[in-house]
Formats: structure tokens, C-alpha cells, sequence
């Protein structure tokens, strides 16, 4: 095979999913695309979580093992207080009808941070600013921005940014000085190598009591 190939291949491998052994284990801070009776299937592990989603269905069975779904977050929930932040923020900048953005990054050593970004570019239509450099072992969790008093929803340039490694990605919308996250609009999904997923059952801002870490991702105090 070329390098091209081998070098195209290796970033994204595919794996057919066996039927009489367990899967083999997917190294930390990579992604693969699992082949599986069912349909074609995406698993990403990274420091935070392991997570593991249908991208599409096959019309018939296939002759390989399954696969269960999977959004475990290994840090924990995200505290709300973060959230909380985000939300003043939003609010603030909605005010003058402007967007803004920030993240949620997380580290085995320094736990979850809120990270304010160096914003380029703040207006009513867009916000952009400078990618920042993380230390290694660092990663970004929640990519969060606001449409000013728009809607929330995940507009094509969103949909660019949101490319890459392992993340959420939250917009809010509706915002103006003093309302509470109840009052805003948001829509949250996974964004997993370009792959979206939006599905409010196993993907939401709050997890169902009680339950392993499937549902939400954003902890009360
Ligand atoms: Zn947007």
C-alpha cells in the first residue's frame, strides 16, 4: 500500500468487530471506525472519556460482532458553575447583541478549568478567535459560544469548527442581561472526527439521577 494510504488509514483505521473475542483496545487519545452487524460505527478514547456512537445502519445484518453505544465521561460531570460563567458571559455580550465563546478544559492533574478565550473577532454574526496552545496531557471538553439574542443552533461555520479531536460543542442563544440558562436557548452535541450527534437521549446538558454517566454531562454542585 502507498504512505499516503497507510498514513490516511492509521488516523482513522477501521476495524471489523469480531464475534467470538472481545474488541481489541483502542489506545488513549485516538479514533477508529468499527465495522459491526449493525452498521458502521465511530469510538473515540480520549483522557476524559471513551465514547462510542452509531454513524450509520446497514440496510441487512453483517456478519460481524456488536457494539453497544457508549458516552462515559472518566472526569466526571462537568461542574455547573462553569456553565454558570458561560452563561453571564453570553448574557453580557448579548446585551450589545454580540456573540463570544469560551471552553471547559480538563486535566488528570488540574481537573476541570474554564478557559477564556483571546477573541478575534466579536460580533452580532460571528465570533473567532486564536486557537490556544494546550499542555499535552490538557484537553478541551466543552467548546461553548452564544448567537447574541439568536437562536441556538449549529450554523456550517460551526459545523467547520467543530472538526477534529474529541469534544462537545454548546451554543446558547436568546441571551440578554439577567436571564436565567432556563430562559436561553441551547442545542449541545458530540463532535466526534466530523461526526455529529445531536440526540437529545443520550446527549444532554444534565444527567438522568442516579445512572451511570450516559445522559448529560454538566453536574449540580
Ligand atoms: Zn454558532
Amino acid at each position: 500500500m502507498n504512505r499516503k494510504d497507510i498514513l490516511l488509514q492509521n488516523h482513522l483505521p477501521t476495524l471489523m468487530v469480531p464475534q467470538f473475542e472481545s474488541l481489541p483496545e483502542l489506545q488513549k487519545n485516538r479514533s477508529r471506525l468499527l465495522i459491526a452487524d449493525d452498521g458502521l460505527w465511530i469510538e473515540a478514547k480520549t483522557a476524559w472519556g471513551v465514547l462510542i456512537k452509531r454513524i450509520f445502519e446497514s440496510p441487512r445484518p453483517l456478519p460481524y460482532g456488536s457494539v453497544e453505544e457508549k458516552t462515559a465521561l472518566l472526569s466526571g460531570a462537568i461542574p455547573i458553575r462553569f456553565l454558570e460563567r458561560f452563561v453571564a458571559q453570553a448574557n453580557e455580550s448579548g446585551q450589545e447583541g454580540l456573540e463570544t465563546a469560551a471552553w471547559i478544559i480538563w486535566s488528570a492533574d488540574e481537573g476541570w478549568q474554564y478557559l477564556e478565550l483571546d477573541l478575534l473577532v466579536q460580533n452580532v454574526g460571528s465570533v473567532m478567535f486564536r486557537w490556544p496552545e494546550l499542555a499535552p496531557e490538557t484537553s478541551l471538553v466543552l467548546d461553548m459560544h452564544s448567537h447574541g439574542r439568536g437562536p441556538a443552533f449549529f450554523s456550517e461555520t460551526d459545523n467547520r469548527s467543530d472538526q477534529g479531536t474529541a469534544h462537545f460543542s454548546l451554543v446558547i442563544g436568546n441571551c440578554a442581561k439577567g436571564r436565567a440558562l432556563a430562559e436561553l436557548d441551547t442545542a449541545i452535541r458530540l463532535c466526534l472526527s466530523g461526526f455529529f450527534f445531536e440526540d437529545s437521549e443520550n446527549i444532554s446538558l444534565w444527567k438522568s439521577s442516579g445512572k451511570e454517566m450516559t445522559c448529560g454531562i454538566i453536574s449540580d454542585p
